[in-house]
């Protein structure tokens, strides 16, 4: 039975290890003392079928089926609100193709979310069909179904020292050795930095900083059946939830792989932009919070072999879609580490493979 050491427990290492545990003895590392305490502690919690590039959008099909019914499923309907000023005509129209939305009117923009400002808001386009993920819950059932097939998921061990040993792997900690057949590398931004410790070329994986700001719900409302709400060109987003709503500037500043915090002046510059739509004013922020989102340089997630070194697995650059595409690319994983066919088309998985790197 293979060895596998997955380093990583977010919910890429937590959904690779549930598709790998029944493949092999799987042992999953985390070096925080709490799982999915980075990016995946972190996210807007959404899933939007047509976000990312059509390699993305493949996985987040594949994904749906997943994501609607394995044990229960953990999507509920949400919906989400494009609304723009008179002068962003060409940034909406684009902004609605891509994302495939209806055209609405203002007043029927303002039936869902009350607090549009009908003095800034001219455009305003509507789709039924994003969801609310349960973030939670889904890494609480890929981590039952991993334990379920007799996976070890281990905290509070960061991970120092790779190495080649005989036709396998030795990874080493601050007190402790693991042997491993092949090593899964679901290091989140710290991906290309776990690829050099063994050795392997690093793909060019770069983290961006995304900041949420947690407000009160605007005085009078109650928010649950709001949609997600944004304003074009990513400028920001609103996101109801648990009677709050969390604005996010939406930005993407690049950033060293790091325990990312929220910078006060992007969160304000952020808010205001939100402010502008609406007619409520911010009066309190409870709390802010921000992660890393890393992407490939083609905004594929990465998932497969090394080039290089075929016992050596990449399950990295999940970006701004870990979640939403987990299913299918801890699926994908567990295809190629059995030697089966993929699930996905073969134009999907070439696209995902590190080897497209040279
Ligand atoms: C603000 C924000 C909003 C988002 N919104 C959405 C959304 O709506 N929908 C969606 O699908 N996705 C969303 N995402 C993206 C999603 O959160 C990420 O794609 C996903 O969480 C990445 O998961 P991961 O397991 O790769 O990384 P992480 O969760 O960061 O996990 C990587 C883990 O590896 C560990 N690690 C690193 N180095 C070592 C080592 N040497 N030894 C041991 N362990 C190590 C780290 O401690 C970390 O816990 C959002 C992200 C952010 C920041």
């Amino acid at each position: 039975m293979s060895r596998i050491v997955i380093i990583g427990g977010g919910i890429a290492g937590l959904s690779a290890a549930a598709r790998l545990a029944p493949l092999g003895q799987v042992t999953v590392l985390e070096a925080e003392p709490a799982l999915a305490t980075h990016a995946s502690g972190r996210s807007a919690a959404a899933f939007i079928e047509d976000y990312g590039n059509a390699t993305v959008r493949a996985l987040n099909r594949a994904s749906l089926r997943h994501l609607s019914d394995h044990a229960g499923g953990v999507l509920s309907r949400r919906g989400v609100l494009l609304v723009a000023r008179a002068d962003q005509a060409d940034s909406f129209a684009s902004d609605r193709i891509d994302m495939g939305m209806d055209d609405i009117s203002v007043p029927e923009a303002c039936d869902m979310v009350p607090i549009l400002n009908r003095d800034t808001v001219a455009h305003a386009a509507y789709r039924a069909d994003v969801m609310d993920l349960d973030t939670d819950l889904l890494i609480q059932n890929f981590t039952r179904d991993a334990r379920a097939s007799g996976a070890r998921i281990v905290t509070g061990v960061r991970v120092d020292a790779i190495a080649r040993a005989n036709a396998g792997w030795t990874v080493r900690w601050k007190d402790g050795v693991a042997d491993a057949d092949i090593v899964v590398n679901a290091a989140g931004a710290w991906a290309d930095h776990v690829a050099r410790m063994a050795g392997i070329a690093p793909l060019g994986l770069q983290p961006y900083r995304r900041s949420m700001a947690q407000l009160p719900a605007p005085e009078g409302h109650d928010v649950t059946a709001w949609p997600l709400f944004e304003g074009v060109d990513s400028a920001w987003y609103a996101k109801p939830g648990a009677g709050k709503l969390t604005v996010s500037p939406a930005e993407e500043d690049p950033m060293d792989a790091h325990d990312a915090f929220t910078d006060d002046m992007v969160v304000a510059e952020g808010l205001a932009r939100y402010s502008e739509m609406v007619t409520t004013p911010v009066t309190r922020v409870e709390t802010t919070w921000a992660g890393l989102r890393t992407f490939a340089p083609d905004r594929a997630l990465v998932i497969g072999p090394d080039a290089t070194m075929p016992s050596f697995f990449w399950c990295a650059a999940q970006g701004g879609y870990g979640f939403q595409t987990a299913p299918a690319a801890s699926q994908l994983l567990g295809d190629l580490v059995a030697g089966r066919a993929p699930e996905l088309p073969g134009d999907v998985v070439t696209a995902l493979s590190p080897a497209r790197f040279g």
